[in-house]
């Protein structure tokens, strides 16, 4: 399968609309944080919050259902969540951390997972990640250069931003969308090499691509994954549908999950034929 393995797939909106209100997509990542604070599954969950310059997102342990829910929404550059879990643990004490990142940063806590130098008894508080999908990633100043120069807004009057029908799209005092193709110039060099588009390593991995606006794809991926999201729906916290009931579904997602392995691959061809380096055993 394309996008990795998984037990339960499901194209989900959560119910709760001071979720719904603030979220990018269909709330999964939020509704599921706050659900899992309730429960007691999990006691903190590092997250990509606000900083005092707009848009350029800071991690922060969320330990509040308040706090979890104001840095909802997507911030289209890095957002250093990783970095964080050391913290998480050692100085805020969470026994049972969630943490939310792009299928890069999952990588990173599977490997802490496996390997915790330097971080001896800290991946094992790591009780859920939750990846979101990633096509691609921006500098913030490429970011900023996108809103400012090709939207022409200014950035601190924008509310949200989207990436998707092959536009980059922003709701602010006007709404304005410029073709994707303007953006590439702008990703992060590393994406070029990205493989994995839906989180495959996370717990749990939601993004919009196969789902109707409004709604997430959502995967649970292993087992303690897979639990909590079938708890949470049947509390209610979702609507839920089957994802062979929405349009365009998981042959969308198959399709691009491949895309952006092909297009990795091939540059990966390209490096070697110029010279460069290249990390040794990427996986496609
Ligand atoms: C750089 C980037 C590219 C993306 N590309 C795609 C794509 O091509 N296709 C697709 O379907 N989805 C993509 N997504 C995911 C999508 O935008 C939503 O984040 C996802 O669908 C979850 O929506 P939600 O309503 O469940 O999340 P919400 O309930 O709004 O919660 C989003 C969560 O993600 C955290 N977050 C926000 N920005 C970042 C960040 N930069 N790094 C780490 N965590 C963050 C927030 O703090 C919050 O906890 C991308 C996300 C990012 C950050
Ligand atoms: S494209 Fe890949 S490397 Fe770039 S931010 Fe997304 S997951 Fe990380």
């Amino acid at each position: 399968m394309a996008f990795g393995k998984y037990k339960e797939v499901y194209a989900l909106k959560a119910k709760d609309n001071a979720v719904t209100g603030v979220a990018q997509d269909g709330g999964v990542v939020t509704a599921l944080l706050c659900y899992a604070l309730d429960q007691g599954i999990i006691d903190g969950a590092i997250v990509a919050g606000n900083s005092e310059t707009p848009w350029l997102p800071k991690p922060v342990v969320a330990t509040t259902k308040e706090e979890i829910i104001a840095a909802a929404g997507t911030k289209y550059t890095i957002s250093p969540n990783v970095a964080a879990v050391k913290d998480a643990v050692r100085e805020m004490g969470c026994d049972k951390l969630a943490v939310v990142g792009t299928p890069c940063q999952i990588y990173a806590i599977q490997k802490m997972r496996l390997y915790p130098f330097g971080a001896r008894h800290v991946p094992d508080k790591i009780a859920m990640t939750i990846g979101i999908f990633c096509t691609e990633n921006f500098t913030y100043q490429g970011l900023k250069t996108i809103i400012e120069d090709h939207c022409k807004v200014p950035i601190e009057s924008v509310k949200k931003m989207e990436i998707g029908k092959g536009k980059f799209s922003i709701k602010a005092d006007k709404d304005v969308a410029i073709p994707i193709k303007e953006t590439h110039k702008y990703e992060q060099p590393g994406d070029h090499v990205c493989t994995d588009l839906t989180a495959e390593f996370a717990d749990i991995a939601t993004g919009s691509i196969g789902t109707p606006d409004g709604w997430s794809t959502t995967f649970g991926r292993t087992t303690r994954g897979t639990e909590l999201l079938k708890k949470a729906i049947a509390a209610g916290v979702f609507e839920s549908k089957a994802m062979a009931d929405v349009q365009p579904g998981l042959p969308l997602l198959e399709k691009l999950e491949a895309a952006k392995k092909d297009k990795a691959k091939k540059h990966v061809e390209e490096m070697k034929s110029l010279g460069l380096f290249v990390t040794p055993g990427i996986i496609y």
